[in-house]
């Protein structure tokens, strides 16, 4: 059999935007809201039917911290704001103290961080964009990007609808997984993952503390682990790790998730829990980022000039990072740019930079540089980091720590 197919087939052009961000999860948010409040023309494509990646049909409903575990805050603008949206409508645990703006904050060590419902905030979103005049695809997928030489000219998608073609000047990759930016050719670094799979569900505890406080914000803290943690306790012996890109290997990492909760389940764990949402995509943490002009390595107050903003450290107190500009673009590809966990980054850098608040971060960052790009006519290696700088700090960016 033959190892490949030659495809041909006739895609019709449909509108054209300023900028299409392929991915809904928080990055393509944050990219397209700061793209469309700079005035462009902005289309974001969304494969699934919810808005909110892996925060929301991915069930990761903790908002790491803004700050740095010392009392300041590091990271704002469109993070604070969602991380805020978050907890809009109650269902969250923000402490009180960060809700004070402005005070001195009375227990640094409380972290400006929150538990959220996955549903009420993916809700809350699709209202966001809508208000700012983003044009929202869902159950579309981006396939890929039309090149012409290292100019990306539009996006591929596919939907129920059929394989379309949209023009763009500018196109954001925010797919979690670089599927834009690989296909079109840019480098990429891989990552590798343990199998874990997290649901969510209540237990008789739960509810009780519910009815007894009459708050129902005690329904929604009930995560169930299968498998691994952060750090791989809990991954099962003998078991490969897994890279998450080749279906087959996604795919199992599923299947497995999916099999050891049911053990566990089995196992007795149906006496304390009831399950009622799983994850709609793979709890992959890290599977792919760009290689860029800079990559972001975490380095521990470390001031950069060029800096897009400032970062704590989910996992410690009193540290301080800057994310440099270079890590959105490959300068070789004038005009595609990437947000979220598949910036440019490596070992505890991508572990600093795939948070929600970091994506979030550089999915503004990503927005506002297109904006750049398009107003002056530059490719993404050209716009002036200071340029950058401003306009986020316009809109509440911190950019140093
Ligand atoms: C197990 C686990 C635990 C975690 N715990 C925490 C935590 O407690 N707190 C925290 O802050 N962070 C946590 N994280 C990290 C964090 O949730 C994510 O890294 C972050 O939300 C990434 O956001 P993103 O927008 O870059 O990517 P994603 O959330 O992956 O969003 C990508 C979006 O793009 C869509 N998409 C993908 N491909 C296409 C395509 N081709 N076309 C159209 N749409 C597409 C997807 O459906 C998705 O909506 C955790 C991650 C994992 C896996």
């Amino acid at each position: 059999m033959a190892e490949h197919i030659i495809e041909t087939r006739q895609v019709p052009v449909k509108e054209a935007f300023d900028l299409i961000v392929a991915g809904g999860g928080v990055a393509g948010i944050a990219a397209a809201l700061a793209g469309a409040r700079q005035g462009l023309k902005t289309m974001l494509v969304e494969k699934s039917a919810i808005l909110g990646g892996l925060a929301t049909l991915g069930l990761i409903n903790w908002y790491e911290p803004l700050c740095d575990g010392a009392g300041r805050i590091m990271t704002t603008g469109i993070a604070e704001e969602l991380l805020k949206l978050s907890v809009a409508y109650g269902y969250g645990n923000l402490p009180e103290q960060w809700t004070r703006q402005g005070e001195p904050k009375p227990e640094p060590q409380k972290r400006y961080a929150s538990i959220f419902n996955p549903s009420v905030f993916a809700l809350a979103l699709n209202e966001l964009l809508l208000k700012n005049g983003v044009e929202l695809r869902y159950d579309m997928i981006a396939s890929w990007p039309v090149m012409k030489g290292f100019r990306c000219t539009g996006l591929i998608t596919e939907s129920a609808g059929g394989r379309e073609y949209f023009p763009a000047k500018v196109i954001i990759d925010a797919t979690g997984d670089a599927d834009i930016m690989a296909r079109a050719g840019v480098p990429c670094r891989n990552g590798t993952n343990y199998l874990t799979y997290t649901a969510h569900g209540c237990t008789a505890e739960s509810v009780k503390k519910a009815l007894d406080s009459n708050d129902m914000v005690h329904l929604n803290d009930s995560r169930f682990w299968a498998g691994s943690d952060l750090n791989g306790l809990g991954h099962p012996e003998g078991l490969h790790f897994f890279w998450g890109i080749p279906n087959e290997e996604r795919s199992e990492f599923i299947r497995l998730g999916q099999a050891l909760l049911l053990e566990k389940i089995r196992d007795g764990l149906k006496d304390e829990m009831c399950p009622y949402a799983l994850p709609g995509m793979a709890q992959l943490r890290k599977t792919r980022c760009i290689v860029g002009d800079e990559t972001f390595t975490g380095e521990d107050g470390l001031y950069r000039e060029n800096s897009i903003g400032a970062a704590g450290d989910f996992r410690t107190h009193g540290k301080h990072y800057e994310i440099p500009l270079g890590v959105l673009f490959n300068g070789a590809f004038p005009n595609l740019l990437a947000a979220g966990r598949i910036v440019s980054a490596h070992e505890d850098g991508w572990e600093i930079a795939r948070v929600i608040p970091t994506a979030a971060l550089t999915g503004e960052a990503a927005g506002t540089a297109a904006s750049l790009m398009i107003g002056e006519g530059k490719q993404a290696a050209e716009i002036e980091a200071r340029e950058v700088q401003r306009l986020l700090e316009k809109n509440g960016v911190r950019i140093h720590f």
